[in-house]
């Protein structure tokens, strides 16, 4: 009853089957609104639902109405008049046989005038106020019926729709998709957890509830009919990733095992420090996965400075080794330029030629890359996602390695997965991540992935400690600041996201820049943001590096990565508008080398309730595992993988958190069900992931 206001139109009652076999061109507004959420075949349709209800299932009686409450009441039209107040509206009197309710319109079509003229019966459906002039609603859903219309024998659903896609329109849509939609049982009725209801039942009861349903439970997707939905999504995701990992099983990639005195032991030795435990753990791991005919699909997942590069180089070298080549991407151009600097200077005194590639390289010396590329004659290629560009070619891939995986977007992923096919033989593929995948994110969306984790941090980092403190104490900081760089240490200065405007960003580090430079005539200051042309960042950052400069006034250009270690204190502005991981990443950039190293959250109040949990994080630990499980606490898990990005959310229904229980079920079924019962299995991931399992994959 929520759309009684809107226009009355005739509509053919809207089939869901037809919306699929159209024409894209004969399509309707609301059909095509209902593509573009998706929602194509009767099951779509079906599992689109509700976020909450409207219990229209009964009538008040007026005198017995209660402010604030929301409530329905029928009763007839004694007057209806438009009234120039404060402003012009709308004044409505219902009459039922206990007493008179007020309605009130600030903005109406005539045509509701009409609909509402003295005599006409309505039932009335909104929120009660006590108004002067006694109770009244403000733009209640208004219908109007018959003496003695039958009630609805159900809640009202509520559904998620968009602009073009009217309520009513995908009320009747789900209603007769359900009714079409073949929903019987595919897994045997052992298998389901108890206590359960069937498929149909499920979603029978969350579209249609009967009155008086338990609207807490199923607002909150408590409910038996919301748990068995969430394991179904569950189980389907599991077995999608399962069956992946099987495809990839049967995929063949180059053999890379560890050649006796090459460029991989040479590089060892030429290392000027020894590798951690966990650095010799990883790099077993992984040599193990590379002598395999299979593709490796590995993440190696390390807190921020565990030292993930010098990994990814070994692998590197083994690869070479092997006679193959190796590729090495990552998100941003200022951590590739650092990649590529940090292997040339490791893998050129070997006799290892390192090739670039990033967008801002064009031209002849494009080209030449390109030549060397395509040749073999270059070992190793260092970018950033220029690197999977379609031009691009390889002339024997064998290992790609994605560094800060998470920051590329969904379909960069895919790109590189659709390279990477390109070649006879798969190559492997390792991923490198400081953002820890909680563990029951880990066992969800990388089930198919095997993970090696750094535990441990080079010997000899002093943690970072860590202050927060309000704006006013700006010129504090400044001070220690000044004490800092006397003493001859290099300074960090982060300034402030500014929400969807770079160009503010850039204002802002500007600005801050130049005070700082005023406050601190003694010390040099550089600054560096996002719209500086490549070699100019690069440049800036030489200087700060060789120490030529000691206060690096930047913007979250220097998020990922950045590697100075003789940076030892950092000042983040404006901390509440960064996210718990992105502060984690951020102050990563110090304590690298062996000065003890301070991090200051500069925030302006008031802080928000979740602008606190994240600074009391910050400040109470430095562990990137216990960050990451307090950042899902705070925040859920949609934006890990990018999800964000993609505007898709990797599950609907299910809460990570708040079904665990559902989804360790999920997850010992899936190996059994494939097994045992293939056919139900790949019906069962049909039925929920039709045109999403490439998505998942990414
Ligand atoms: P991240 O894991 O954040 O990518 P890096 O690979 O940038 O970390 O390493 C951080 C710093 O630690 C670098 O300066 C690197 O050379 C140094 N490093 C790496 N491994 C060791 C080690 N075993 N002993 C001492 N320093 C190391
Ligand atoms: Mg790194």
């Amino acid at each position: 009853m929520a759309d009684a206001n809107a226009p009355v139109r005739r509509r053919k009652t809207p089939q869901a089957g037809d919306a699929a076999a159209a024409a894209p061109t004969k399509l309707s507004a609301p059909q095509q609104a209902m593509r573009r959420l998706g929602l194509l075949r009767d099951v779509d349709l079906a599992l689109h639902l509700p976020l909450r209800y409207e219990d229209e299932t009964r009538v008040a009686p007026i005198a017995a109405l209660r402010e604030g409450e929301t409530a329905q009441v029928e009763g007839v039209v004694s007057d209806c008049r438009i009234e120039a107040r404060s402003r012009r509206q709308l004044l409505v009197r219902l009459r039922d046989d206990s007493g008179e309710l007020l309605l009130r319109f600030l903005n109406f079509y005539p045509s509701q005038q009409k609909q509402m003229a003295p005599g006409q019966r309505l039932r009335v459906r909104g929120e009660v106020r006590g108004g002067f002039l006694g109770r009244e609603m403000v733009h209640p859903a208004i219908k109007g019926v018959e003496p003695g219309a039958p009630l609805p024998q159900a809640l009202t659903p509520v559904y998620p729709t968009s602009a073009a896609l009217p309520q009513a329109y995908l009320r009747k849509a789900v209603a007769s998709a359900l009714a079409r939609a073949p929903l019987a049982e595919l897994l045997p009725a052992p298998l389901v957890p108890k206590g359960l209801p069937s498929l149909r039942e499920a979603l029978q009861f969350l579209h249609q509830p009967p009155p008086g349903a338990p609207l807490p439970a199923l607002e909150e997707r408590r409910h038996p009919a919301w748990q068995r939905l969430k394991w179904e999504e569950l189980l389907a995701q599991q077995l999608s990733q399962l069956r992946a990992r099987q495809e990839r099983a049967r995929l063949q990639a180059p053999q890379l095992p560890v050649q006796e005195g090459g460029v991989r032991e040479a590089l060892r030795a030429a290392l000027p420090f020894t590798l951690t435990g966990a650095q010799e753990r990883v790099v077993a791991e992984i040599a193990a996965d590379l002598a395999l005919p299979q593709p490796m699909h590995r993440l190696l997942q390390g807190d921020v400075g565990s030292g993930k590069t010098v990994v990814a180089a070994l692998c590197a070298a083994a690869a070479i080794d092997a006679g193959w080549q190796c590729a090495l991407m990552a998100p941003t151009e200022i951590l590739a330029e650092q990649h590529f600097r940090k292997l040339v200077d490791w893998l050129q005194p070997l006799g290892l030629s390192v090739a670039w590639l990033s967008g801002s390289r064009k031209g002849r010396q494009r080209e030449q890359m390109l030549a060397q590329v395509a040749s073999g004659e270059a070992a190793l290629v260092v970018g950033t996602h220029a690197v999977i560009q379609h031009d691009v070619a390889f002339a024997r891939l064998g290992l790609a390695i994605v560094d800060e995986q998470h920051r590329f977007g969904v379909a960069q992923r895919l790109a590189l997965r659709h390279k990477l096919q390109a070649q006879s033989l798969e190559p492997h593929l390792l991923m490198m991540s400081a953002t820890p995948i909680p563990r029951t994110l880990a066992m969800t969306y990388f089930a198919d992935l095997a993970v090696s984790t750094l535990d441990e941090l080079p010997p000899g980092r002093t943690p970072v400690l860590t202050k927060v403190f309000t704006d006013t104490r700006r010129d504090e900081v400044v001070a220690r600041i000044r004490d800092a760089v006397t003493q001859g240490r290099q300074v960090y200065w982060v300034c402030p996201l500014v929400e969807e405007s770079e160009h503010l960003d850039l204002q802002n580090a500007t600005a801050t820049h130049a005070a700082l430079a005023a406050a601190l005539p003694e010390a040099g200051v550089g600054l560096l943001h996002g719209r500086m042309p490549a070699a100019e960042k690069a440049a800036v950052m030489a200087r700060f590096t060789q120490g030529q400069m000691q206060l690096l006034v930047a913007t979250t250009v220097i998020e990922v990565g950045v590697d100075v270690p003789s940076a030892s204190l950092m000042v983040i502005e404006h901390a509440e508008r960064f996210g718990l991981a992105q502060l984690h990443q951020l102050r990563g950039r110090v304590g690298r080398g062996v000065a003890a190293s301070a991090c200051v959250l500069l925030y302006t109040p008031p802080l928000s309730a979740t602008g606190k949990a994240r600074l009391r994080a910050m400040a109470e630990t430095s562990d990137g595992f216990e960050i990451a499980r307090r950042d899902l606490e705070i925040r859920g898990p949609g934006e890990f993988m990018g999800a964000r990005q993609s505007g898709d959310a990797l599950l609907r229904f299910a809460d990570l958190h708040a079904d665990e229980a559902l989804l360790q079920h999920a997850r010992s079924l899936a190996p059994r069900l494939l097994a045992e019962h293939p056919a139900a299995a790949r019906a069962h991931v049909e039925r929920w992931l039709a045109g999403r399992a490439e998505f998942l994959k990414a």
